[in-house]
C-alpha cells in the first residue's frame, strides 16, 4: 500500500507543487486547504488529487481533518507543514491580531499537526514531516515580525521534534525557501520585490517546483539519515 502524505495548504503555490510532486512518486496525497473553494476545485479537477478543508490553526479542526484523512486513504505517513500566511507591516502598525493570527497559522498549525499524527508515526515506526520555514525566519525582514517569529520558530520546533522521533523511524526536517513566484510574493509591491531579488545571488524568484523536490527528497528512503535539518532553497540568499 502506498504512503499517504498530508500536504497543509497543499492546492496552490508551492503546496500545489508538493502534492504533484509527491503523487508523481507514488504517494497517495491528501491536500489540505483553507477556504479557497473554486481553486480547491479546479486543483481536484486538474491533479485527481482529494481535498479536504480545514484550518490549520484550529486545533480540534486538525484532529479532525486528519482523522478523516485517515479513514478515506489509511495512516498518515507524511506530514508536509506548508500552510502560511502573512500579516506584513512595521511593528507600530502591525495590530494584535496580525501577530496572533500568523503565529496560530504558520507555527500553531505545525503542533496542531504533529499532535494529530505523530503518535500513529510512533506506533508504526516510520515517519515524515517536512516543515516550510523561510529565509525571513532566518535572517528576519523588515515589516515582518510577526512572520520571522513565526518561521524561526518552526526552525526550532524542528529541531526539537526531531529528537523526539529519532528512534521511531520518524525524521523532522525543515526547508527555508526564499522567494517564489506565487500569489504571496504577487502581494509583494514590485518596487519592494525589484530591490529584494537584487539581494538574491541567483538573480531571480524560485520556482515553486524547486521546493517541491526538496520537499520529496526529505519525504523519501534515502533521507532516512537526515533529520533536524533545515535545507535552504533560496538562490543563496540565507548567507546574506
Ligand atoms: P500561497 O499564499 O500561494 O498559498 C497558501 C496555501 O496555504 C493555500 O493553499 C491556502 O489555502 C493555505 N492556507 C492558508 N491559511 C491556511 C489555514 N489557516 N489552514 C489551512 N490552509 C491554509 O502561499 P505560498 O505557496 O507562497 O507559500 C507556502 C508556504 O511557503 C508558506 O508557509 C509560506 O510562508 C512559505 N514560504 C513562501 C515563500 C514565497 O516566496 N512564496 C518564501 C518562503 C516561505 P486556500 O487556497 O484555501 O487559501
Amino acid at each position: 500500500m502506498s504512503k499517504v502524505a498530508v500536504v497543509t495548504g497543499g492546492t496552490r503555490g508551492i503546496g500545489e507543487a508538493i502534492s504533484l510532486a509527491l503523487k508523481a512518486l507514488g504517494y497517495t496525497v491528501a491536500a489540505n486547504y483553507a477556504g479557497n473553494e473554486e481553486k480547491a476545485r479546479a486543483f481536484t479537477e486538474k491533479t485527481g488529487i482529494a481535498t479536504f478543508k480545514w484550518d490549520v490553526g484550529d486545533h480540534q479542526a486538525c484532529l479532525d481533518g486528519c482523522a478523516q484523512v485517515a479513514e478515506q486513504l489509511g495512516p498518515i505517513d507524511i506530514v508536509v507543514n506548508n500552510a502560511g500566511i502573512t500579516r506584513d507591516g512595521v511593528l507600530a502598525r502591525m495590530s494584535f491580531d496580525d501577530w496572533n493570527d500568523v503565529m496560530r497559522i504558520n507555527l500553531g498549525g505545525c503542533f496542531n499537526m504533529a499532535k494529530a499524527t505523530f503518535g500513529g508515526m510512533r506506533e508504526r515506526g516510520w515517519g515524515r514531516f517536512v516543515n516550510i520555514g523561510s529565509v525571513n525566519g532566518q535572517a528576519g525582514q523588515y515589516g515582518q515580525v510577526n512572520y520571522a517569529a513565526a518561521k524561526s520558530g518552526i526552525h526550532g520546533f524542528t529541531k526539537a521534534l526531531a529528537q523526539e522521533g529519532a528512534k521511531f523511524g520518524i525524521t523532522v526536517n525543515a526547508i527555508a525557501p526564499g522567494y517564489v513566484d506565487t500569489d504571496m510574493v504577487a502581494a509583494v509591491p514590485a518596487a519592494v520585490l525589484e530591490k529584494i531579488v537584487a539581494k538574491i545571488p541567483v538573480g531571480r524568484l524560485g520556482h515553486a517546483s524547486e521546493i517541491a523536490r526538496g520537499v520529496a527528497f526529505l519525504c523519501g528512503e534515502e533521507a532516512a539519515f537526515i533529520t533536524g535539518s533545515t535545507l535552504s532553497i533560496n538562490g543563496g540568499q540565507h548567507m546574506y
